[in-house]
């Protein structure tokens, strides 16, 4: 099964996306993840990114299709694959359409996680990862069981993203309400969008994607 969660920045499309890894054995790929990695590995990509990145802005589609087109041959999607922050804008998602004919693959559905602008303010400046095994939890919402360490894997060193403040969170909210939004009207009329209630709790969330799941 291959899907796409698509929703703004702090939707749960990550927290969602790794809960499905886990439990169908679908395998994420998160371009804002990859990116990252490619920032902290100091490659040319990553030498090229982060400064958009910082800024909240969109990186080239030439990267980023790039990269998912590499991530769409490789062993570990063929049992299907949640892609998570792409497409992002209406260039992206043809590119993908057409990627995906050529690679003989099917998407089975795309599903928008609703969430309201102030909620999402909330869970992306409250958002922080564990530095070792990149467990994400949230200073309100999705707290360790034992304070100060990782549920996961033991560690006591977290990190939170350089472009999860107020100023760029906004900025990038708008982005996705101009060049993401879009692509709510491109996989409607394709028949492939299900909708989705993003401000229900992590659990019902992951819920009502499952009752999507099931009907494939
Ligand atoms: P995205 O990948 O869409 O940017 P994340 O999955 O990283 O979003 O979620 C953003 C933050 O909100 C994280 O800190 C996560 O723990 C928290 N979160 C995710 N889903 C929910 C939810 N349904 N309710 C409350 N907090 C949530
Ligand atoms: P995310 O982890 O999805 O919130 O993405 C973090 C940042 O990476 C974004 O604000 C963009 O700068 C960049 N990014 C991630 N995915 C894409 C994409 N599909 N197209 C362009 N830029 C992206």
């Amino acid at each position: 099964m291959n899907i796409i969660l698509l929703g703004p920045p702090g939707a749960g499309k990550g927290t969602q996306a790794k809960l499905l890894e886990e439990r169908h054995g679908l395998k994420q790929l998160s371009t804002g993840e990859m990116l990252r990695a490619a920032v902290a590995a100091g490659t040319e990509t990553g030498r090229k990114a982060k400064a958009v990145m910082d800024r909240g802005e969109l990186v080239s589609d030439a990267i980023v299709v790039g990269i998912i087109a590499d991530r769409l041959d490789a062993a570990d999607v063929k049992k299907g694959f949640i892609l998570d922050g792409f497409p992002r804008n209406t260039a992206q998602a043809e590119a993908l359409d057409r990627m995906l004919v050529g690679k003989g693959l099917k998407l089975d559905a795309v599903i928008e996680m609703k969430v309201d602008d102030e909620a999402l303010v909330e869970r992306i400046t409250g958002r922080y990862t564990c530095a070792k095994c990149g467990k994400g939890y949230h200073d309100k919402f999705e707290a360790p069981k034992v304070a100060g360490v990782c549920d996961v894997c033991g560690s006591t060193e977290f990190t939170r993203r350089a472009d999860d403040n107020e100023k760029t969170v906004r900025d990038r909210l708008d982005i996705y309400n101009k060049q993401t939004a879009p692509l709510i009207a491109h996989y409607g009329s394709r028949g492939r969008l299900k909708t989705i209630d993003g401000m229900a709790e992590i659990g019902d969330v992951t819920r009502q994607i499952e009752q999507v799941l099931n009907a494939f």
